[in-house]
């Protein structure tokens, strides 16, 4: 048995057909930590979809009345880039009722895992770029509710500027907004996080993970009760949508090196996949299961 649940549920695949998403990664990712006997079926658990209270502490009510209805506008729908149906929906909910499941389990294991999740183009009002729910945000949210959390630090490695998750926590005292993404590339405005590394074009292991060590001690400073990673696969040397020429060594001590900070100081650590577009999924799979790999290790 591994020390932590890997959090799963096969509802989230989103059924894009043939989308440069590759949502089917999921359950290749599950299948995969089988196979390569990482895991066993009880180190799997199912999460419950969100509540919509949980969803309606971050989103407007009209934005989650439309997308739970199917009524979103042809230009709503042109800035998810990703086409309606109800299945996308339910996978949304069902992926946000993990993240929020890994976050609970982060407190009592020290790190939990959802194979999915990491939303971080969502915004209150509208979704973009293929992010409908903001599932961190409504997990911080919910954990704050419930007195369970006061801190939260969001340490955001996607390849691409996390715009809703800044823009969601601006002025929040209560939340440290960390992204560490390559700056000529989508979303063409970023508005601030705390904490912004932008990275140039074709930036490698090297100068990546001397940029991250350098902002989480400046990061780490904050004292969260509970990180989440957003460990995007997109800052990889052959993703289609990303810049960056990271290769999958480097993206493996990426991840140790985000867990072995927090851990040291204590603090549990909430992970979630976020992008990951490589010219063979088969890449995509790997460097993720390679997160949940150094989640292992980091806890040996
Ligand atoms: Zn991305």
């Amino acid at each position: 048995m591994l020390p932590f649940q890997l959090v799963y549920h096969p509802g989230y695949d989103l059924n894009l057909g043939d989308h440069v998403f590759p949502a089917r990664k999921y359950r290749l990712i599950h299948h995969r930590l089988l196979e390569d006997r990482f895991a066993e079926p009880a180190d799997f658990v199912e999460p419950k979809a969100a509540s919509d209270d949980d969803v309606l502490r971050v989103h407007d009510p009209g934005w989650v009345h439309r997308l739970q209805t199917g009524t979103l506008t042809a230009a709503e729908i042109v800035k998810l880039e990703i086409p309606y149906s109800r299945e996308m929906v339910e996978g949304f909910w069902l992926a946000t009722g993990g993240t929020l499941l890994a976050a609970r389990n982060a407190l009592r294991q020290r790190i939990g895992f959802n194979i999915g999740g990491g939303f971080h183009h969502a915004f209150p009002a509208h979704g973009e770029g293929f992010c409908a729910i903001h599932d961190v945000a409504i997990a911080i949210r919910a954990l704050q509710n419930e007195r369970l959390i006061k801190k939260a630090m969001v340490v955001d490695c996607d390849v691409h500027h996390g715009n809703g998750t800044a823009a969601i926590f601006s002025g929040d005292r209560s939340v440290l907004t960390l992204s560490l993404h390559q700056l000529n590339n989508y979303p063409s405005q970023k508005p601030p996080s705390v904490i912004d590394v932008n990275l140039l074009d074709g930036v490698e292991d090297a100068e990546y993970l001397d940029r991250l060590d350098g902002a989480l001690k400046v990061a780490m400073s904050f004292a969260p009760d509970l990180v989440f990673y957003l460990a995007g696969a997109d800052p990889y040397r052959e993703d289609q949508l990303g810049g960056l020429s990271l290769t999958m060594d480097g993206l493996q001590g990426r991840d140790q090196l985000v867990f072995e900070t927090a851990l040291a100081q204590a603090v549990p650590v909430a992970v979630v996949l976020a992008g990951g577009y490589a010219r063979d999924t088969d890449d995509t799979v790997t460097i993720h299961c390679n997160t949940a790999k150094a989640a292992r290790d980091a806890l040996q």
